[in-house]
């Protein structure tokens, strides 16, 4: 019998502990999880500590692999007290969700709503919305969540460019990669969604002079992390007109401080780290995959390369 420790806050393992047993069960492996297991008798690790903090894995002793519930794992790829292969979240619930709210956010600003939410003087401009295909949008980060956004903003008939580390080939998205690859995905872009991982190498990706690249009054999306953009060029590319407005759902501090500029800014829309969210029956369903892979001895789904850091 394996024993899975489950490493979250309690709250996360109330809706897991429904879900994640009968998973493991149809898996057709004997194990149990629980959130308290002594040290000496965890197998594996379900890990989504709340606060992100450093955990020493060092004091379990037979641990086999960890099966990271969340997609994003820069707060522990780089923990060395890991020495057993990390797994992130790859989730059909969790994609559905970003391409709703990366969707939604698109179409806010594409059909220029804000204007008709929020109109004290009455004011009855009737100049109709262009279309989406005039309408281009960037897309940094192809992978499972970015590729989905893009592929759904380009079946709505927006113009997409997309950026990735390796090239990709993805129907109806202008696909660029690499360093090069950057200055033409960026060029002229409308609206830029970022979805990229947070690495050393993706920190301020979004910095003035990518701004600069952008539009005349191009809209920030950051669903991705905070450290993807520098706060400062962003608040003067607002400032400036360069941009006409942010919309921000992750931050370099969570929960963003209550007198963080942003929050007051009149261009920046903050979201609390609400985008999308790793959703426990179908995330189970993945966790219990691996579980058997490690079990037969069979490569693991969505190993992070520690390396790349992602
Ligand atoms: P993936 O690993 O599937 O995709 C990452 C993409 O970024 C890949 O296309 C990758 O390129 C690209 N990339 C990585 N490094 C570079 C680089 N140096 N230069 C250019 N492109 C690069 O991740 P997901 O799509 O699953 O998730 C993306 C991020 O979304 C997560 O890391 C997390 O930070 C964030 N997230 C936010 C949530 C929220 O609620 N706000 C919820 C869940 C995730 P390549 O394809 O070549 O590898």
């Amino acid at each position: 019998m394996r024993r899975l420790l489950f490493m979250a806050p309690a709250r996360r393992w109330a809706e897991y502990r429904e879900v994640l047993p009968g998973a493991i069960a149809r898996a057709g492996i004997k194990a149990e999880v629980s959130p308290e297991v002594p040290d000496a008798e965890v197998d594996y690790i379900v890990y989504g500590p709340g606060d992100g903090g450093p955990t020493d894995f060092a004091r379990f002793p037979n641990l086999r692999a960890v099966f990271s519930l969340w997609a994003g794992v820069e707060t522990v790829v780089g923990n060395e007290s890991l020495t057993v292969p990390l797994t992130r979240m790859v989730d059909p619930g969790l994609r559905e969700g970003m391409v709703e709210y990366v969707t939604g956010h698109v179409l806010r600003h594409h059909l220029g709503m804000d204007a008709h939410i929020v109109n004290p003087d009455r004011d009855w401009d009737n100049t109709a919305p262009p279309l989406a295909r005039h309408r281009p949008v960037t897309v940094l980060g192809l992978g499972e969540l970015g590729g989905a956004c893009a592929g759904a903003l380009a079946t709505l008939g927006f113009p997409v460019s997309g950026w990735s580390r390796s090239p990709k080939t993805l129907p109806g998205v202008t696909c660029h990669s690499g360093e090069d690859g950057l200055d033409a995905a960026l060029s002229d872009a409308e609206i830029v969604v970022l979805l990229l991982p947070h690495t050393p190498e993706t920190e301020n990706t979004m910095d003035a002079k990518r701004f600069a690249q952008l539009a005349l009054g191009a809209v920030l999306l950051n669903p991705g992390r905070g450290a993807l953009v520098d706060d400062e060029a962003l608040l003067e590319a607002l400032d400036s007109g360069q941009l006409g407005h942010a919309t921000l759902d992750t931050f370099r501090e969570e929960p963003l401080p209550g007198d963080h500029p942003f929050w007051a800014h009149p261009k920046v829309t903050v979201t609390p780290h609400i985008a999308s969210e790793t959703r426990p029956d179908t995330a189970s369903e993945v966790v219990a995959e691996n579980l058997r892979r490690a079990e037969a001895g069979e490569p693991l789904l969505h190993l992070v390369d520690r390396k790349l850091g992602y």
